[in-house]
């Protein structure tokens, strides 16, 4: 069994569902008592927030790169960050170590592509939907259209995740209007939506709506375990 990295903390509330979802993987395939090898680096979520908001991109690729720095040399085989949005910083973080990066665009892609599903829609930070970084991705390695919510309801997305989720505060006016949204995404010709942000399967999942969702975090960790054995 391979060792998986997890560069986690952003926020930690979603850390916990990698760790749990890695963890069930891994008892899934083997059985008895097995468990996964995992080294983890949570870091402290606040300067990095603030580091994002203030556009300093590079502040926090040097802040995650030590952190990756350091996954690598407690024995990690592979490395996961586990949050889209600090995917941005994915090409400054890879340049850092020496063991291959698990990107979480491409995990999920893949699973659109095996799916035969065209056009998507996104969820996830102002970050993910906006910059080129993460749609880029999708778009031009794997010839998907992605559509995003309008102006407004990006807006809404994003605050509800910097002032909820990533607080672990679920409520559920906030849900109605990510389901409302995700309605919205699939009446424009979304045949899925992507959960892009590793905190939004706290909030909503499969069963609270016919669209067929993609998260992120479930995909990530499981293509995690599908390395590591
Ligand atoms: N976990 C979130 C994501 O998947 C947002 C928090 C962050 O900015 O990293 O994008």
């Amino acid at each position: 069994m391979k060792t998986i990295g997890l560069l986690g903390g952003m926020s930690w509330e979603s850390t916990v569902g990698y760790y749990r979802a890695i963890n069930e993987g891994v008892k899934k395939k083997l059985g008895g008592l097995h468990s996964a090898k995992i080294a983890m680096y949570s870091v402290d979520f606040e300067p990095i927030e603030k580091l994002q908001h203030q556009g300093d991109w590079e502040g926090t690729a040097r802040i995650l790169s030590e952190a990756a720095q350091n996954i690598q040399s407690a024995g990690a085989d592979v490395l996961l960050i586990c949050t889209n949005t600090m995917h941005k910083v994915a090409p400054q973080i890879e340049k850092a170590i020496k063991i291959p990066l698990l990107h979480i665009a491409d995990a999920t892609a893949e699973v659109l592509v095996d799916k035969g599903i065209k056009t998507v829609g996104l969820l996830g930070t102002a970050f993910t939907m906006e910059k080129d970084f993460y749609k880029g991705r999708l778009i031009e390695k794997y010839g998907l259209n992605v559509q995003i919510p309008n102006g407004e309801d990006r807006k809404i997305v994003h605050k509800i995740i910097y002032e909820e989720l990533c607080l672990g505060k679920i409520q559920s006016d906030s849900k109605n209007e990510y389901l409302r949204i995700i309605d919205m995404l699939a009446n424009q010709g979304s045949e899925a939506v992507i959960l892009g942000c590793t905190e939004i399967g706290m909030l909503i999942s499969q069963g609270d709506t016919k669209v067929k969702l993609l998260d992120t975090t479930a995909i990530h960790a499981e293509k995690a375990v599908e390395y590591s054995l």
